[in-house]
Parts: structure tokens; sequence; C-alpha cells
């Protein structure tokens, strides 16, 4: 028996290529990592900035540049995960890390005092914890610095 988890929903033909870079990819990493590396890349290729893919190899990359470029291996990825999750891994990819996201997208499942972004007095961007005015500079996380704005625009 072949392994169908490489196919095509619509049972198309696979190029040979396309089929080793999905097992090559899947033979290491869960689906989850898989969708959030490829949206980092989407990421990484729209502002220029190298600093969000860690520790994926150049084995990795190249992959994840496949699927850029292959909209039938896209649809494959896509189909790998329930759409929910697809939005979550897109939503996560544009955060500095998965903690300070899920402090701010998911108080209650991570049990995560609640990060929010406002503007102090109408002007001052502040990241504060719960209801307090707190103007965290750096994320808790991993470290980095904090942008002037919410990770995701609200209406995107
Ligand atoms: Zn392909
Ligand atoms: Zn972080």
């Amino acid at each position: 028996m072949v392994d169908s988890k490489f196919d095509n929903l619509d049972g198309s033909f696979v190029p040979e290529d396309c089929r080793s870079i999905r097992k090559r990819l899947s033979s290491s990493l869960q689906p989850e990592l898989i969708v959030l590396e490829w949206f980092r890349l989407q990421r990484e290729e729209a502002n220029g900035k190298n600093n969000f893919i860690e520790n994926l190899s150049a084995h990795y990359r190249e992959g994840l540049k496949h699927i850029t470029g292959c909209p039938m291996c896209q649809e494959w990825l896509m189909a790998s995960l329930p759409p929910e999750k697809i939005e979550r891994q897109r939503r996560l990819a544009q955060y500095c890390c998965s903690g300070f996201f899920c402090a701010v997208e998911e108080p209650k499942e991570s049990g995560e005092a609640k990060i929010r972004f406002s503007m102090f007095r109408g002007e001052d961007p502040c990241w504060g914890i719960g209801k307090r005015w707190s103007f965290l500079k750096f994320c808790p996380w991993c470290g980095s610095k904090l942008p002037d704005s919410p990770f995701i625009a609200e209406d995107t």
C-alpha cells in the first residue's frame, strides 16, 4: 500500500519531486509545525527579515519554499489540519513566539495572565498584563523587543 497521506485530495497525479518533499517534511515534523513554519516563511519573505525560523535546517526550508511555489503542495499542506488549526498557526506565525501568542490570544488554555495591547492615554503604545498598565518592552518568554502595535492588526 502506498502512503496515501502524500496524495492529492482529488486523487490527481503527484509528481515525484512533490511526493518526496511531502515525505521529507512529514518524516520529522508534525503537520502543526510544517504549517507554522510555512506561514513564518511567508512572513519572512514579505518583510525580508530572517528572524523567525529557528532551528530549521536548509533541508526543510527548501521544501517549504517549494510549497510556496506549488499550488498542489499548498493545497496538500492546508488539508493536513482542520481549518481552525490552520487559522491558529497563521496567527501564531505572526507573533514572536508561542508563549506570547498564548498570553494574548489564548489566556484560558495556557493558564497565563492575559497580555493586551492598548494606547496609554491614547498616545503611548503599551503592552499591559491584565488590567494593569505594565509597559512590557520585551517578551517575557523569548526576550524579543515588542512592537509598538499589536502583532496582528484588528481586521486581519
Ligand atoms: Zn509540489
Ligand atoms: Zn516572544
